[in-house]
């Protein structure tokens, strides 16, 4: 599987499909964010926290370039927005070696194209309204692909959110 689109109805439902994500994925995923302002990218790695088992909630890390927590694998998580040299910043913050044994989310990950692998998963979400959110996943090579497949079939058996029809 390579692509799923959804309908969120609700920060909730957004925290959801991050939940499916946070408990199906694997060391050296990444999760890269691409959204305007207020989308919910951050309500969205907050649902992967949560599914990684990590205790603390995932806030925007403002004063360190990338915030660090530990669930069932560590969970790195970087936000772009302000970053003056996102590349640099990155490098910086997290190793290869770190990377590739955690879990990584980028937020504004279209600032820094040019830093990250070819396989990753894309989570783009637009507004659909006040409180509705169209979320397009797209998944880059094997292992991305695999846990799309596994996301998409833990909402379905779930129930929701729904795919818009
Ligand atoms: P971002 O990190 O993309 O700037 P945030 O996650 O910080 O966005 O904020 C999203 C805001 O939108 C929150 O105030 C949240 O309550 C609200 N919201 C309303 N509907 C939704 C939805 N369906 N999914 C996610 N957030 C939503
Ligand atoms: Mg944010």
């Amino acid at each position: 599987m390579t692509t799923l689109e959804l309908l969120s109805h609700s920060p909730e439902e957004t925290r959801g499909v991050g939940r499916a994500l946070g408990q199906h994925a694997q060391a050296s995923d990444l999760i890269l964010l691409i959204g305007d302002l207020g989308t919910g990218k951050t309500t969205l790695t907050q649902g992967i926290a949560q599914g990684l088992g990590v205790a603390q909630p995932a806030r925007s890390p403002t004063f360190v370039l990338v915030a660090q927590y530990q669930g069932r694998l560590p969970m790195y998580h970087a936000d772009l927005y302000r970053v003056n040299n996102p590349l640099e910043a990155l490098e910086l913050g997290l190793d290869d070696q770190e990377r590739e044994a955690g879990v990584c989310v980028v937020e504004w990950a279209e600032k820094a194209p040019e830093a990250f692998p070819q396989e990753h998963l894309e989570v783009r979400i637009s507004y659909d309204g006040e409180d509705f959110r169209r979320l397009t996943l797209h998944a880059t090579g094997p292992r991305h692909e695999r846990l799309l497949a596994e996301v998409a079939r833990s909402l379905s058996s779930e129930g929701a959110p729904r795919q818009p029809s």
